[in-house]
């Protein structure tokens, strides 16, 4: 039996689903029962009943959410060292320090943070629904975390006031990717639209056609009748855009682009966290009921 007939097996076995984010390795793409980006995903699992058991293929801060969403179920992270570093930037008294300065400003965080950082916010969104949520609220100036790069980008569209917290949190993935690189790609595919993720600098942001999160940009790229697109967000989303559109043409605007946390799991680990139960996440519940509440909002 293979692996992947293994895991199939012990999923079935144990009522599990498999989450896998879009930029996990294809082979975990393959076998999972959906994939998407990490609301996305938390809420795919809210609406499976039968299962039992969530394997959560990613990093630190969805397995927290999936847990925080999905109180019932056991939320398991193949590899308990998949962690985002964006997520790692904005604590809890970074947030308390803006909040002693700006005590009536909402505090807005990206669902790239940990949960303890949620509990303190006042409603959370994700790069798809930024810009609506900044704009749903009845206040001119923003704390909008850890994401500067987004955080810019959300100013631009809504007009408002927006405050980055920390002062330059960045995602090290999306910060590979630079506009020469793309300039050369379009001399030889000029033809090409260039699908850019808002994580990314605002001198990558003026050279895209598109700028939008992981799922608008598949979106998109099925509504597009363009053949060739260039995409700079984190490579694996290349598998899934190259699986669901076939005959289009998708070029990474910077080779290297990996997100190595995310590349931390791997099919073996995956297995080994179904078959022995680990690693187990939990967020206290003080914590996961205030979580819960900016996640709720953000719904
Ligand atoms: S791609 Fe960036 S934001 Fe996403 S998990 Fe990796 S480091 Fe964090």
């Amino acid at each position: 039996m293979t692996l992947t007939d293994e895991i199939i097996k012990l999923k079935k076995e144990k009522r599990a689903v498999i989450l896998a984010h879009n930029y996990q390795r294809p082979e975990i793409q393959d076998i999972a029962d959906y994939v998407g980006d990490s609301i996305g995903l938390s809420k795919k699992a809210m609406e499976e009943k039968e299962t039992e058991i969530i394997v959560f293929s990613a990093v630190d801060f969805m397995a927290e959410s999936a847990a925080i969403l999905n109180p019932d179920k056991k939320v398991l992270l193949p590899t308990l060292g998949a962690r985002c570093p964006m997520a790692q930037m904005l604590t809890v008294d970074e947030i308390k320090r803006w909040k002693v300065h700006y005590p009536l400003v909402p505090v807005v965080l990206y669902v790239n943070t940990l949960a303890s950082a949620k509990a303190y916010c006042d409603i959370c969104c994700t790069s798809a629904n930024a810009v609506e949520v900044v704009e749903s609220l009845n206040a001119e100036t923003v704390l909008f975390g850890p994401d500067r790069n987004l955080a810019e980008y959300v100013q631009r569209k809504t007009g408002k006031t927006i405050i980055p917290i920390p002062e330059r949190g960045f995602c090290p993935t999306h910060l590979l990717f630079q506009p020469e690189d793309v300039q050369m790609l379009k001399m030889k595919h000029p033809d090409a639209v260039v699908m850019v993720h808002p994580e990314c600098t605002l001198e990558m942001q003026n050279v895209a056609d598109f700028i939008g999160s992981t799922s608008q940009m598949c979106r998109y790229a099925r509504e597009s009748n363009a053949k060739t697109f260039i995409v700079a967000t984190e490579e694996g989303l290349l598998h899934r855009l190259r699986k669901e559109n076939l005959g289009k043409q998708f070029i990474l605007a910077y080779e290297d682009a990996v997100c190595p946390n995310m590349k931390l799991n791997t099919l073996e680990r995956l297995y080994t966290a179904l078959k022995e139960e680990k690693h187990v996440i939990t967020v206290p519940e003080p914590v996961a009921k205030r979580a819960r509440k900016a996640l709720e909002r953000m719904f």
